[in-house]
């Protein structure tokens, strides 16, 4: 009998596969189930037309055997077998080996993602196996035959007396290591799993004999004696996959119920999930789909670890448990499914990347997501705004990261609190209630509400009836200078230089008190050495002595925000002290112009206050306290 070689690329595919780490190995029960069940799928279609088959729909099955003794796993089919010019063919070489191709391109270690991720069929018995032997017989073929292997060294193709049509397996594992316990494999709980795992959706039953164990009958005599119960065992059959998935099924069959089981079964989530959608796209690209966004955010959702990404099927076959190039970042906490036909499984990851089908559905997604999120807005206030407090801030984020690119598709589903009684609203809604002469949408930045409330600078605005909105995440005012704009309006901080309201006689009266007093206004701007960039009138203080406002592109909250940042670089906002002329202390200032060195600790104690209404830190405590008793 001769020994035949393999071909070449096989031949390192096979020594990849018998090095690849444990892990990843369990995945060969799974190539060798999709096998079988593309198997009895090309005779099941035959037998519709063919009565010769023999067979009808219900007498299709894998299954599969666990012999301890031999140490042998078997997986049998009923489906279109092998000739002996297709087992030298198929089994001999790799068909597709695009797995194969990119691993010499890119020289990954051993510990690469592509067996654990992806499918490389037959080949990935001899991660498990020592021996594998195949014995089929072709449908419409008299002859059976024996394909033998114990790995790199060659194969064996010899006549076998198989009557029946299909294809059967035999994995002799290899020997337990200290690692590596292959026995595992034999085990039929581990079966069981592993099938569900990855095998559920399979469409025709997978079955085993599994041993199940039960008390013995016991005689009237030894009940009366109470002796302690025997048990044996029996076997029964079961089959271990559910068939058909729920994403395949029609939704007028499916209850509400149906998908909450599902997502917290699935998903391990105590919380039923705020929102669920069944997708069914039967166009380009053809998928299913189930969506879930969660009603919390996982207690590492915020974090580094958080893995995003939703499952990845190909026809019912699990191929990656988190397929991150589904989902973009700011619509990461969704969780789900997604199940496409056109998908192969023998596809690695980096090229699955850059698969079309793939980036058509993922934008295919992207879209659902977002009309569910307004319909949800739009239909059902009360829960969107329970999902902004869980996701807010990572729509938020997505509005500012990637240079703004995602703002156009975000901003409708933005939320923030307004000065109006505090609640949030959309922009849509804020600038629908805009006054007829308010030019800007104005907002607030602070460490929280009740801070914000209470800036000066918001007061005048108030007083004219505009609305503002608080911001206080850190991102926010990121995300709003991305905007830049919001149906024409432009975005305004209440700290801004020109607020857009200040009445022309008004702001000429304060210009010439200015001037009328600018000696004054660059002495105390001296005294304050280079901490202000200058001094000069409020328009917009009200009751307010004094508040601290920002001239260009960096903002106080904005410095506050980098530079709590670990980068060296440390940002600086240019700092303006604003002084109310209405108020009294504008006279006092006035009173002791003259003397320059009361006027330096007037200027201090100004703008420590200013600083204390931020919420800023002060740099000197102990001086501030001292310079109040000193002129008190
Ligand atoms: P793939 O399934 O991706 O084509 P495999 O290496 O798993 O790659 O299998 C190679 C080929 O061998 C299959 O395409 C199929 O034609 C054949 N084959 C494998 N297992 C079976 C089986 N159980 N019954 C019939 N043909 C099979």
């Amino acid at each position: 009998m001769e020994t035949k070689q393999f071909k070449a690329e096989s031949k390192r595919l096979l020594e990849m596969m018998i090095h690849s780490i444990y892990t990843h190995k369990e995945i060969f029960l799974r190539e060798l189930i999709s096998n079988a069940s593309d198997a009895i799928d090309k005779l099941y279609f035959k037998s519709l037309t063919d009565d010769s088959v023999g067979l009808k729909k219900d007498d299709f099955a894998v299954w599969i055997y666990t012999d301890k003794d031999s140490r042998t796993l078997k997986i049998t089919d009923n489906g279109i077998g092998m000739t002996e010019e297709e087992l030298e063919n198929n089994l001999g070489t790799i068909a597709n080996s695009g797995s194969l191709k990119f691993k010499s391109e890119n020289k990954l270690d051993e510990d690469n993602q592509i067996i654990g991720q992806f499918g490389v069929g037959f080949y990935s018995a001899f991660m498990v196996a020592k021996k594998v032997t195949v014995i089929s017989k072709a449908f419409g073929s008299d002859k059976a035959y024996r394909w033998e292997s114990e790995g790199v060294d060659g194969y064996t193709i010899t006549e076998d007396d198989k009557k029946s049509v299909g294809t059967e397996i035999t994995l002799e594992l290899l020997d337990d290591t200290d690692d590596e316990k292959y026995g595992e494999f034999l085990d039929e709980y581990r079966i069981k799993s592993l099938v569900k795992k990855y095998s559920d959706y399979i469409r025709f039953p997978i079955k085993m004999e599994v041993t199940h164990s039960r008390p013995k009958e016991q005689t009237e005599e030894e009940k009366e004696q109470n002796k302690p119960l025997e048990y044996e065992d029996y076997i029964e059959v079961e089959t271990l996959n559910s068939m058909v998935p729920l994403w395949k099924k029609n939704k007028n069959e499916l209850k509400e119920e149906d998908y909450k089981h599902f997502y917290t079964e699935k998903f391990y989530d105590y919380n039923e999930p705020i929102k669920y959608a069944h997708v069914k796209n039967e166009g380009m690209p053809s998928y299913n789909a189930l969506l879930y966004i969660p009603s919390k955010a996982p207690f590492d959702y915020y974090t580094k670890e958080f893995e995003k990404g939703l499952q990845l099927y190909s026809n019912g076959v699990l191929i990656m448990d988190k397929c991150a190039d589904l989902l973009p970042d700011y619509f990461s906490f969704v969780k789900g499914l997604v199940d496409s036909e056109d998908l192969s499984l023998n596809i690695s990851r980096e090229i699955l990347q850059h698969d079309r089908q793939l980036k058509a559905i993922a934008k295919s997604i992207e879209k659902t997501i977002t009309a569910e999120l307004k319909k949800m807005l739009k239909n059902d206030r009360e829960k969107y705004e329970e999902f902004w407090k869980a996701f807010g801030l990572q729509i938020k984020f997505g509005v500012y990261s990637d240079f703004g690119m995602n703002k156009d598709k975000l901003q409708d589903l933005l939320m923030f609190t307004s000065s109006n009684e505090n609640k949030l609203v959309t922009l849509d809604e804020y600038v629908t209630a805009m006054r007829e002469e308010q030019k800007y949408i104005y907002y607030a930045t602070g460490e929280n509400i009740s801070r914000i409330e209470h800036l000066p600078q918001t007061e005048l605005l108030k007083d004219k009836g505009y609305e503002i909105l608080y911001l206080t995440d850190n991102v926010d005012e990121f995300a709003i200078k991305s905007l830049n704009k919001y149906k024409d309006k432009e975005f305004k901080n209440v700290s801004a230089d020109d607020l857009g309201i200040e009445d022309t006689d008004k702001k000429e009266e304060i210009k010439a008190k200015e001037e009328e007093n600018s000696d004054m206004l660059k002495n105390l701007a001296d005294s304050l050495e280079g901490k202000v960039e200058k001094v000069i009138l409020s328009q917009r203080l009200k009751s307010h002595p004094v508040c601290l406002t920002s001239e260009g592109e960096i903002t106080l909250e904005m410095e506050k925000v980098l530079n709590a940042m670990p980068t060296e670089q440390k940002v600086h906002a240019k700092r303006v002290l604003e002084i109310n002329p209405e108020h009294e202390i504008f006279e006092k200032l006035k009173a002791v112009s003259d003397n320059k060195e009361k006027l330096a600790k007037y200027a201090k104690l100004l703008y420590t206050q200013a600083l204390l209404i931020e919420g800023m830190n002060i740099d000197d405590p102990v001086e501030f306290s001292n310079l109040i008793c000193e002129l008190m």
